[in-house]
């Protein structure tokens, strides 16, 4: 029985794979995005209302070129649709001017000539005394920071892939794909498509489509919560910034201005970035329990007290966390008709429409001139970083 054939077929349309049919789409490739779940949706790694975005990467200052891309791409998908999807608020990096988060920033800034301004432990008190944070503390400030909307920026890619001609299916998992003489048969739960690429853009459930990728991926629970200021002005957007604070040990404690109108929980947005407990995306326990609020109740009343109010929301989310908490964007090595993306280790949204862009190049034409070859599978397999433990991005590689 003849098979309706595509050029490209995505799995996985979330923040990674909405942005990949859209490139595609838009330079007339016939692709299908297939989806486990709605489009958007809140079950994998992009839910909970918005991600920050900002150029002084303290991960490594290899992203800063990516960045580069990202927030002219970001800019694009505004003007095309009209929407505040990237809103630039500004952002504060605060903690040890030696540590990961501060140094790391400024060393991505000096590298790059990003526009920053460090303050002092005294000048940080002046200009945004919503923060208590250890004498010694210093800080990085960043102008063009900010923060991009989740399901808007998803939703803005899949309604645009369908503009150029994309089709895109929900609620069809992927549930096999094979090669055969003519190219890739893909197969759902509804039907078996035949095609020229796949890419695999599945997030948390990247490991059940590619058992055989030899990169260790490890999935996290992670909490999100929302409170009301008990002083809420202080907090709006324009007087306050995205932030986060190093707390020396590792791990980030961040989070949002209070924005208006925004989908989801009202109040401020607060989280702690560091790899929570081991789970699986099938095996997670969605349900918040009152003990999650400890991830972030503590850092409130230590950081921002005048913050310290009732809380509005809570939510739980996956990263899929690689071992060196580097992203992954490949050709499959065994499989060169097969782009991964997987491995986003809880810092991957600002840099979807770049990666999308990369999946593109590389599912039409097998390479990218975008810089990511830091980002390749080839790294796990000569380095013995598969012995290595999971990092959090907060420490420096
Ligand atoms: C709490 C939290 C905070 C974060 N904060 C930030 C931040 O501030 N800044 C930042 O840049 N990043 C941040 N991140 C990271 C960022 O959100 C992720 O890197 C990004 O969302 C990953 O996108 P993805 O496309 O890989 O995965 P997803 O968006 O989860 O997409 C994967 C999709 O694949 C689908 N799928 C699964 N299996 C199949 C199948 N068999 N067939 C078809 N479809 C399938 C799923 O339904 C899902 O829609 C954060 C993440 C979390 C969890």
């Amino acid at each position: 029985m003849p098979r309706e054939r595509f050029d490209v077929i995505v799995a996985g349309v979330g923040a990674m794979g909405s942005a990949a049919c859209f490139h595609l789409a838009r330079r007339g490739v016939r692709v299908l995005g297939l989806d486990a779940d709605s489009t958007p949706n809140e079950n994998g790694s992009s839910g909970g209302q918005s991600r920050m975005i900002r150029y002084c990467y303290y991960e490594h200052p290899d992203y800063v070129p990516l960045l580069r891309r990202s927030y002219e791409l970001w800019d694009e998908l505004c003007a095309v649709t009209s929407q505040p999807i990237l809103r630039r608020t500004g952002g504060l990096y605060v903690g040890d001017p030696n540590g990961p988060s501060v140094a790391g920033s400024r060393q991505s800034a000096q590298a790059h000539g990003l526009s920053h301004e460090m303050l002092s432990h005294g000048m940080l008190k002046e200009r945004f005394p919503q923060f208590r944070v250890p004498d010694g503390y210093e800080a990085l400030y960043e102008p063009n920071a900010g923060m991009v909307t989740t399901a808007t920026a998803i939703a803005a890619h899949l309604n645009l892939a369908i503009d150029f001609g994309g089709e895109i299916h929900a609620h069809e998992p992927v549930v096999a794909w094979r090669e055969d003489d003519r190219g890739l048969l893909v197969e759902t739960t509804k039907a078996t498509y035949a095609a020229d690429r796949l890419v695999v853009a599945a997030g948390s459930w990247t490991s059940d489509l590619l058992p055989d990728l030899g990169v260790p991926l490890q999935v996290t629970r992670q909490v999100l919560g929302w409170v009301w200021p008990r002083n809420p002005e202080p907090f709006r957007v324009g007087r306050f910034p995205v932030w986060a604070v190093d707390d020396g040990a590792g791990s980030l404690h961040y989070g949002f201005p209070l924005i208006d109108g925004l989908p989801g929980p009202l109040g401020l947005k607060v989280a702690h970035h560091r790899p929570g407990p081991p789970t699986t995306a099938t095996s997670i326990d969605r349900r918040v329990r009152d003990a999650d609020e400890s991830a972030f109740r503590a850092a409130i009343a230590r950081y921002l007290p005048d913050a310290d109010g009732p809380l509005t929301g809570m939510k739980v989310c996956m990263y899929t966390n690689s071992r060196d908490a580097h992203f992954v964007v490949d050709l499959l090595p065994e499989h060169p008709f097969v782009a991964v993306a997987c491995g986003f280790s809880g810092h991957g949204f600002k840099f979807a429409p770049v990666i999308g862009e990369a999946l593109a190049d590389l599912a039409t034409t097998g390479r990218t001139r975008l810089p990511i070859g830091f980002l390749g599978i080839g790294r796990f397999r000569t380095t013995g970083v598969e012995d290595a433990p999971i990092q959090t991005s907060t420490l420096r590689t």
